[in-house]
């Protein structure tokens, strides 16, 4: 019996001493993959646009997808930056927004201003699209004063920054003059493609589908990360600090749990915009004039005179579901 207690208990000491050294294995292997890489998150259009059609004069349905938004930020302790789009075809969206980027700030996620109707710089004047991200200082900037702060960052609709080296050099005068910095985007993808299908499919009351489109989703987005890692390789030597775009949409309030853990697979961390933005790749030249939106990736690339890749699109049956046929 003495025996084997004693036996017993050398065991169990072995064990012990086993399990610690495998969980420090992994802790070490966890901490050095994690480590590894680093993406800080951007969601555009705050409050949502891509909201399902059944809805999109509807208070109560942006209530509810920016309270699970959040709340999957929240769960998945990721950090981001949310874009906000003050204006939309409706009454109750503008009269929604103050409300819901009160609910932003207190959750802790950094706001910047995306334009106040979110306008394309190809198909306008200046002196308009100036005044239109003025217009979008209103509701944003009154949320941030109230907790003493100010609106720090920009972000271009569709992200098209001037079709000529006049207009570019405009905007990025008038923006410095107000005391924004750009949000650049390195990983640029088609989740709005996406969610426009998936809330299609919602408002069909089609659940299958929008489980289809979910799992498809996450897996192209896996691709376009894999894209962008290698495409930062040969650009600028090394993996940057990314931010990825995406959008405020029923899509990602759903299923960001998803998307969060294949980026952990990849072996992301997240961090805030700042952060992201602190990495001197963010200083490289961009002197792209042009009607496409481009990845900063994308404009480097040019700058250096390499020749770009596509990064990965959406899947056809998804571009026709998005369509509605
Ligand atoms: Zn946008």
């Amino acid at each position: 019996m003495g025996l084997f207690r004693t036996f017993f208990c050398v065991s169990l000491i072995a064990l012990a001493v086993h399990l610690v050294r495998a969980q420090s294995v992994v802790a070490v292997s966890e901490t050095a993959q994690v480590a590894q890489r680093q993406v800080a998150v951007t969601i555009d259009d705050v409050p949502g646009e891509a909201i399902r059609e059944s809805q999109r004069c509807d208070a109560a349905a942006y209530r509810t997808q920016n309270i699970k938004m959040l709340e999957a930020l929240r769960r998945n302790k990721v950090p981001a930056t949310g874009f906000v789009v003050e204006g939309g075809r409706c009454v109750p969206r503008r009269a929604v927004v103050p409300e819901i980027l009160k609910m932003w700030l207190d959750a802790g996620v950094e706001l910047g201003n995306h334009t106040y109707s979110h306008p394309d710089l190809n198909t306008m004047t200046v002196a308009a699209y100036e005044a239109d991200i003025v217009r979008g200082e209103s509701a944003l900037g009154k949320a941030l004063a109230e907790r003493g702060k100010k609106i720090k960052y920009f972000r271009y609709p569709m992200l098209h920054t001037g079709k000529n080296v006049a207009t570019k050099k405009a905007i990025e005068d008038f923006l410095t003059s107000r005391g924004y910095t750009n949000a650049p985007i390195t990983i640029d993808d088609q989740d709005f493609v996406f969610a426009e299908a998936y809330a299609k499919a919602l408002d069909r009351g089609d659940r299958s589908t929008a489980d289809a489109i979910a799992k498809s989703y996450i897996e192209y987005m896996d691709t376009v990360f894999d894209f962008f890692e290698r495409w930062s390789v040969e650009v600028t030597g090394r993996e940057i600090r990314q931010v990825l775009l995406l959008h405020d949409s029923p899509l990602n309030a759903d299923h960001f749990d998803e998307l969060v853990s294949m980026m952990k697979k990849r072996g992301y961390s997240f961090i805030t915009l700042d952060e992201a933005l602190a990495d001197p790749a963010y200083k490289l030249s961009d002197n792209y004039t042009g009607p496409t939106g481009l990845s900063w990736l994308h404009r480097w690339a040019l700058a250096k005179g390499m020749t770009l890749k596509q990064e990965p699109r959406e899947p056809a049956n998804i571009t026709r579901l998005a369509r509605g046929n």
